[in-house]
């Protein structure tokens, strides 16, 4: 179906016919996203996935790479290496950002 047809169609429902597909495209996404979250939190594969600890902690452990969480030993995500520079951690290798 193009865009026209589509736009023609829209245009001969009725307005509760219209909420009714718009709350079932809604319900879809949101569908997805939970699925997407399920699949982050529970699939084994993701285990080694940056840290995503609320309290996330850089561990200090040699100061080098691949610069890690100390609660949960994953590998920091870059916006983290960056929080974690600004807060005077990692800073030897003098890396300019
Ligand atoms: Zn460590
Ligand atoms: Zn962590």
């Amino acid at each position: 179906m193009n865009k026209e047809d589509l736009r023609k169609q829209l245009a001969s429902l009725s307005f509760s016919e219209k909420v009714k597909i718009l709350e079932k495209l809604r319900d879809r996404s949101l569908a997805i996203a939970a699925a997407g979250l399920r699949r982050k939190y529970r699939d084994p594969q993701h285990a080694q996935e940056f840290c995503d600890c609320l309290g996330w902690e850089p561990c200090a452990c040699g100061n080098q790479p691949p610069y890690h969480c100390t609660v949960c030993c994953r590998e920091l995500a870059p916006e983290q290496i960056r929080a974690a520079r600004a807060r005077g951690f990692y800073r030897q290798e003098g890396v300019e950002e």
